[in-house]
């Protein structure tokens, strides 16, 4: 069959991957001039099922709360005229009891576990270089209190066959060196073994290539401007270089999603909830991390990737706003640089902003919506790294008219 996917991020450029696989004539349309150029390009890194929590728990609401008044945290809430943020945010607050927080876990978890190994297959066929550290990640905790409580909460990822340590700092030091001179501010570390980090974008770009050799056809610098029914069929896609048709499309255009989604009367519920990404160069001498990881008290996240050294953190509800300016880094880059003094070249950052295409549940959408030859595959929020290879088969599954490998109940718009 003809097919379009529609975005060329980590999930476009995936899902064109299983669907060439498939035998389709794949063309991909992409405004940028090349793969994996927004939130695809700035991630954390983390491939972290054992991190497969949802944001939605009874915890957020406080933290929501406190953000209104407080700008120094790591979620920054401020309510705006905007209905589509109000709709998402009473849909979030109601997944926040204990009992919906811990099904939209599950749920995201087996998804994860599901493209991580969906991933593997897919680096082991095409070779692709992505800067990858296969040695687990490290969760750290700074005081007693949290540590105490996520070992306790680890039982819901253990009990969906997760591997989960608790780790005391001697420990920490062991399985990261580069955090045995700090080990005394550390309370504890839940290590994940089997999670890992890599480059989203080198992937992302490199699988691109690899596509291309397989027959796919990637249309760079091409931007949607509409796309167009005829019953209940899509018939083409208006771009500002004229029209493309296909038989099926895919839409993983990330964050735009639901803008043009609404437009063929789909509600999508995504919004974009931004986040801020450094990259800083690694040289000789320094110390960068042997292993990803997250700091939890400060929901900082950091990985090394190959001679650079990635620092991410913040979710703010502000829209599509893309802005940025040194001082929304200051605290996550002190809390890094508290862990890891000589992890990089602190003073030469390259500072980014990128959107989150979040559900209130934190898992994405799958499948048809009103059209019944345009198939979604949005809305993988904080964790589309780690889940776009599972979520790029499930789509080409359901393209092709195949059972999925696990369930998507509760992932669909229908
Ligand atoms: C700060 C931060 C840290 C993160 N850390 C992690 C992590 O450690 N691990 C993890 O698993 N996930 C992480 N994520 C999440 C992950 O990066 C995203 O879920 C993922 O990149 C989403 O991929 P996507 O392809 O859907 O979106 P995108 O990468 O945004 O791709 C969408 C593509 O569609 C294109 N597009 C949009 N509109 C149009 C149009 N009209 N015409 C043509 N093209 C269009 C865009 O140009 C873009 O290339 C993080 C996200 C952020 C913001």
């Amino acid at each position: 069959m003809k097919v379009m996917v529609m975005g060329a991020g980590v999930i476009g450029v995936t899902t064109a991957y299983c669907l060439l696989k498939d035998g389709h004539e794949v063309t991909v349309l992409e405004r940028n001039a090349g793969a994996a150029e927004e939130t695809s390009a700035t991630n954390a890194g983390l491939i972290a099922p054992g991190h497969a929590y949802a944001w939605a728990s009874p915890k957020a609401p406080a933290m929501l709360l406190k953000s209104l008044w407080r700008d120094d945290q790591a979620l920054r809430f401020k309510p705006r005229l905007d209905p589509r943020l109000w709709r998402w945010s009473l849909s979030f607050l109601r997944q926040c009891t204990a009992a919906r927080a811990r099904a939209n876990t599950l749920r995201k978890h087996r998804l994860c576990l599901y493209a991580q190994a969906a991933f593997n297959e897919m680096v082991a066929e095409t070779g692709v270089a992505y800067d990858g550290e296969n040695r687990g990640l490290l969760y750290l905790y700074r005081n007693a209190r949290d540590f105490d409580q996520s070992v306790a909460k680890t039982a819901i990822l253990s009990g969906g066959g997760q591997d989960l340590r608790a780790v005391d700092r001697d420990e920490i030091a062991r399985i990261d060196p580069a955090l045995a001179p700090v080990k005394d501010k550390l309370a504890g570390a839940i290590y994940c073994p089997t999670d890992a980090s890599g480059d989203a974008r080198l992937f992302t770009q490199g699988l691109a290539e690899a596509c291309t050799g397989m027959g796919g056809r990637f249309l760079y610098g091409t931007a949607i401007r509409g796309i167009e029914t005829e019953g209940d069929q899509v018939v083409r896609v208006a771009t500002d270089r004229g029209e493309e048709r296909a038989e099926v499309y895919v839409m993983a255009l990330g964050c735009e999603s639901p803008l043009l989604a609404r437009r063929l009367g789909v509600r999508l519920p995504i919004y974009p909830v931004k986040g801020y990404s450094v990259t800083l160069p690694v040289e000789a001498g320094h110390s960068p991390p042997a292993i990803g990881g997250v700091d939890e008290g400060n929901l900082v996240a950091y990985a090394r990737m190959g001679k650079r050294l990635r620092v991410t953190a913040t979710a703010e509800f502000a829209g599509y706003d893309l802005a940025h300016k040194p001082a929304d880094f200051r605290h996550m880059l002190a809390a890094a640089r508290d862990l890891f003094p000589a992890g990089g070249q602190w003073d030469r950052p390259d500072y980014r902003a990128c959107l989150r295409p979040m559900t209130p549940e934190g898992s994405p959408i799958f499948g048809l919506g009103a059209q019944r030859n345009l198939y979604y595959n949005v809305g993988h929020g904080h964790m589309g790294w780690t889940m776009a290879c599972g979520a790029a088969r499930i789509t080409a599954d359901l393209v092709a008219g195949r059972d999925t490998e696990i369930p998507i109940e509760g992932m669909t718009l229908r």
